[in-house]
């Protein structure tokens, strides 16, 4: 398991609860996008080792609702179970974030009950799928993981990074018909900023955005634009 940091407390990573974020070493996308792309080299050790999480975790056990799993890509990490088990004896909820690569995994810590609320990235429509991740990949896998998510009881979200060079706006209606009008499903505007991989892209201007919203929701009312500042 590696561990590349921890935030101790967050009230913005998981939805109506007070967090502590795991940040996970090392993914199997390379999108120009990516927010943590320190986070992405497989190769790299983590910093944080399970001793030291779990004497944070026992310490603020009473003040945390949960904790956010978060990557780098979680479901790349061979004991993640072994992690989800450990932080539930804590009596901690979970919410990971996934790229949607590993299906079998995520069925799994849901059959398991190893995890409450999900929040997978849609990272464009099939056809673009590669272009924006930045490799080549198993679409069936992530449209196994949508399908998994769609039919789960447990809470979940979709949501997409959107930038001018990767999305038009029949991708994103296309995307929302992918995740269906009964899924929540959130957008997330590009932002540059120094750890990101390809500072050519854009994110659309506020007013695009609440338009783009305005334009979908007319089909797909459970679309919101995420930290529209
Ligand atoms: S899947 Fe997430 S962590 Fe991995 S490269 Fe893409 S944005 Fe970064």
């Amino acid at each position: 398991m590696k561990i590349a940091g921890i935030q101790k407390v967050t009230l913005l990573d998981f939805p109506g609860k007070v967090a502590c974020t795991i940040f996970t070493q090392g993914c199997n996308f390379l999108c120009p996008f990516c927010q943590n792309s320190s986070l992405i080299d497989i190769n790299k050790d983590g910093e944080i080792s399970k001793e030291e999480l779990f004497a944070y975790l026992n310490l603020r056990k009473k003040i945390l609702d949960g904790v956010v799993i978060t990557g780098g890509e979680p479901l790349i990490q061979k004991d993640i179970k072994n992690l989800l088990r450990a932080i539930k004896e804590l009596g901690l909820l979970i919410k990971i974030d996934t790229n949607g690569s590993n299906p079998e995994l995520l069925m799994e810590i849901i059959k398991e009950n190893l995890v409450d609320y999900v929040a997978m990235d849609i990272k464009n429509t099939f056809d673009k799928y590669e272009k924006t991740i930045g490799k080549k990949t198993n679409l069936e896998n992530i449209k196994k993981s949508i399908d998994i998510l769609k039919k789960s009881k447990i809470d979940y979200e979709f949501r997409t990074t959107v930038s001018k060079e990767l999305h038009s706006l029949e991708d994103i209606k296309e995307i929302c018909t992918i995740v269906g009008k009964e899924s929540k499903y959130y957008l997330q505007n590009f932002e540059d900023s120094p750890d990101v991989i390809d500072h050519s892209l854009h994110g659309f201007s506020h007013d695009e955005l609440l338009l783009i919203n305005k334009y979908l929701k007319e089909s797909f009312p459970n679309v919101e634009i995420r930290a529209l500042s």
